[in-house]
């Protein structure tokens, strides 16, 4: 067996993260309190990639809840699935971070972070041969974020030869009220840049326009957010959870999609989008599915895939459906939209079929995909970081906790090397690459002016409206 170890860490980082587990849970025919009560043998074929299995056959999330203040993971003890979490697994301090990263990192994090540090041994220890960690938190608040980052560089110290994933909430001021958040956001993605192999964006700012455009909620809520984290988070993680072939482990989803290491920050997508408790028994089509997941709508991050060209992707469908077809359609798709591929990695897009629909739905699909498009968030978090740290506003918070402001520095020359590499792949072209060394010609012109028609042009009106959307 090839266990995972879960850490969820901080407000979001625990909303999320139980949310997660109260989706799979369901899927692999678990009840609240983990016993199986389930009608599929596939349910558990895999299901210690995620779950100890107890005594009297209760199977229990290999889980560790983290915050420095008490009160999110009280609501997650007090909450339907709170008795599924192995009690000795929460652990929480008292001080708060205060949307501090320098009080995550370095002060009241450091303090609790050996005590978390024990649990992890102590659940990496009774693994039989373990994969890697996976992270839930978000990077805008203190304690997610910066003890967060702390835990990974730990845990990478320790277990330098396991993967270590994160699924990473990048702030929106859509969202959120906090003026800190793109300087610990910043922080944040300087340490994951070195300290993860995979991360998984999701942007506040695509799950609220996705709410409010296209579940049409005027007022969306954490819940409403986390519906759509969570029903990504299942679908990203199905290969790992289900039996299959592609992308069957968290190495072999990093090998598949990261072709740099530094270049390990993922878009996805769902399909078909629901509006949290209104669930959809009707079918779609695999062609359907197959356009929406390659939708700029229902990206997950406020990126526009059109404007960036995809190094890798990987497409899981779900439920009852002809294998065949989904080959096919994804084939057309990639054809059609061969501008949007690099030519320089040959068949880089790669899908999966699982027998087992998410739960309310016949057929779905989620969407992995590297996108140099991605670069968009970090310049987004990055202007907003330089506009307030040119004149060093707030910063005397994190001097406070002894922070140095060579620090901010570096993570913001880290993030802007990290948009011009993503902006480099992006424009190279196996053409150029073979002749650059003898001939000096110009390349072939840019893939962005030869697009063809394509499945995005469809979006452009949505896509205006998304850059106006963020000025406001
Ligand atoms: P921490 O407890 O110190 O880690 O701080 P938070 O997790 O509250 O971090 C604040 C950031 O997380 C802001 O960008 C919030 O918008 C975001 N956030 C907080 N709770 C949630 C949540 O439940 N869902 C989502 N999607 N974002 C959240």
């Amino acid at each position: 067996m090839r266990e995972i170890v879960h850490l969820q860490i901080g407000q979001c980082g625990n909303q999320i993260g139980s949310k997660f587990w109260e989706v799979i849970s369901e899927e692999h025919g678990l009840n609240a309190t983990g016993m199986y009560e389930g009608d599929s043998s596939l349910q558990l074929e895999r299901v210690n990639v995620y779950f100890n299995e107890a005594h009297g056959g209760k199977y229990v999330p290999r889980a560790l809840l983290v915050d420095l203040e008490p009160g999110t993971m009280d609501s997650v003890r007090g909450s339907r699935i709170g008795a599924l979490f192995r009690p000795d697994n929460f652990i929480h301090g008292n001080s708060g971070a205060g949307n501090n990263w320098a009080k995550g990192h370095y002060t009241e994090g450091a303090e609790l972070v050996e005590q978390v540090m024990d649990r992890v041994r102590h659940e990496s220890e009774s693994c039989d041969c373990l994969q890697g960690f996976q992270l839930v938190h978000s990077l805008g608040g203190g304690t997610g974020s910066g003890m967060g980052t702390l835990l990974i560089n730990k845990i990478r110290e320790e277990y330098p030869d396991r993967i270590f994933n994160s699924f990473s909430v990048v702030p929106s001021p859509k969202v959120s009220d906090t003026v800190v958040e793109p300087y610990n956001a910043t922080l944040s993605i300087h340490q994951l840049l070195e300290n993860t192999d995979e991360t998984f964006c999701i942007d506040n700012e695509a799950l609220y326009d996705i709410c409010f455009r296209t579940l049409k909620l005027t007022a969306p809520t954490y819940g409403d957010l986390n519906h759509l984290v969570c029903m990504t988070m299942s679908g990203v993680t199905t290969s790992l959870r289900f039996p299959g072939q592609l992308n069957a482990d968290l190495r072999k989803l990093a090998v598949n999609m990261v072709p740099f290491p530094r270049l390990h920050f993922f878009m996805s997508s769902f399909a078909p989008l629901t509006a949290r408790g209104s669930q959809q028994y009707q079918a779609l089509t695999v062609p359907e599915l197959t356009q929406q997941m390659f939708d700029a709508r229902n990206m997950m991050t406020a990126c526009d895939p059109r404007r960036g060209r995809y190094l890798t992707v990987a497409g899981i469908f779900r439920g009852r459906m002809s294998t065949k077809e989904v080959d096919e359609q994804m084939l057309a798709m990639q054809q059609k939209n061969s501008n949007y591929f690099v030519d320089w990695i040959p068949h880089n897009c790669k899908v999966a079929v699982c027998d087992i629909p998410p739960r309310g739905l016949k057929m779905a699909s989620t969407f992995i995909g590297s996108n140099t498009a991605i670069q968009e968030i970090f310049r987004r978090v990055g202007e907003q970081f330089t506009l307030m740290f040119r004149r060093k506003a707030f910063l005397h918070w994190y001097t406070g906790e002894g922070m140095d402001e060579m620090e901010f520095t570096e993570a913001e020359s880290n993030l802007n090397d990290l948009v011009s590499e993503y902006q480099q792949y992006q424009d190279a072209t196996s053409d150029l690459d073979l002749g650059a060394e003898d001939e000096e010609e110009e390349g072939p012109p840019s893939p962005v002016t030869t697009k063809s028609q394509s499945w995005v042009e469809v979006q452009l009106e949505t896509v205006n409206e998304t850059s106006k959307g963020t000025e406001g």
